[in-house]
């Protein structure tokens, strides 16, 4: 299985509109980081987690050529604005399975009404079939099984998944502890780490790497990156030996 890093930014992404940090005008591509997302692919199989404002250019620049479904972790925007854009997909292969809690069904289905429109349906009008999916409940993505895990940020639940011995967990703050037992022998574990200072609905540093020495996965990846986390390359120093800072296009194996 690979999983590609679409996007391993927070929600403005970096560089961030406006803005004269110095983390924003870094010349690093390791410090421009689209909206969070991956994408997963084996034998033929193909699917990505979330679908955020960046998707096309995303889509453009991994060269994916087909999608199978998408796996929502919420409704936020940074994590869903982009499925207008699946049209492309579309038009090679129907309508696209996307996975998600009803809570987020129901959003999705408030902010892309003309999508599940059924009278005077805009012929060009993206297409999905939504498929609803429920804490404990694994389910089935081509010839592999996906389990949801539920986390919280703040007071709002997300899912994250695990695929075999893969798990990406993103806008975590909390999770209560039956969730954990989900994420034990886990080759790689990919989770959110936002900045050193604290923050309400999201982990920082100090609190992933606290949860990556609880579950000891053999590998952890950090995703979901503020531009007040610093320069990559100084922060990735500062880490253990089997934590790495995601960065945009980056393919791992497992
Ligand atoms: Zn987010």
């Amino acid at each position: 299985m690979k999983v590609y890093f679409l996007g391993t930014g927070t929600s403005q992404g970096i560089p961030i509109i406006g803005i004269d940090h110095e983390v924003c005008k870094s010349t690093d591509f390791k410090d421009k980081r689209l909206r969070v997302s991956v994408w997963i692919t084996w034998e033929d199989h193909s699917y990505v987690i979330d679908c955020g404002p960046d998707f096309r250019q995303q889509m453009l620049s991994s060269n994916c050529r087909k999608l199978d479904g998408i796996l929502f972790t919420h409704e936020h925007a940074d994590h869903t604005a982009g499925l207008d854009d699946i049209r492309p997909f579309n038009f090679k292969q129907g309508a696209i399975p996307i996975y998600a809690h009803k809570r987020v069904l129901a959003n999705i289905e408030k902010r892309f009404d003309y999508i599940f429109e059924t009278v005077n349906r805009y012929p060009g009008a993206p297409s999905v079939k939504t498929i609803e999916i429920e804490n404990n409940m694994p389910f089935s993505i081509g010839n592999k099984t996906a389990i949801p895990v539920s986390v919280w940020h703040g007071n709002l639940q997300v899912f994250g998944f695990r695929i075999d011995d893969f798990a990406y967990l993103t806008d975590v703050k909390t999770i209560d502890e039956a969730e954990t037992d989900k994420l034990k022998n886990l080759k790689v574990l990919v989770v959110n780490a936002l900045r050193e200072q604290p923050h309400d609905t999201h982990f920082n540093l100090e609190e992933a790497l606290d949860f990556i020495a609880l579950l000891q996965p053999e590998k952890a990846y950090l995703t979901h990156i503020s531009h007040m986390l610093g320069f990559h390359e100084e922060v990735q120093k500062k880490l253990p030996k089997n934590v790495f800072l995601a960065y945009d296009n980056l393919e791992i194996t497992i």
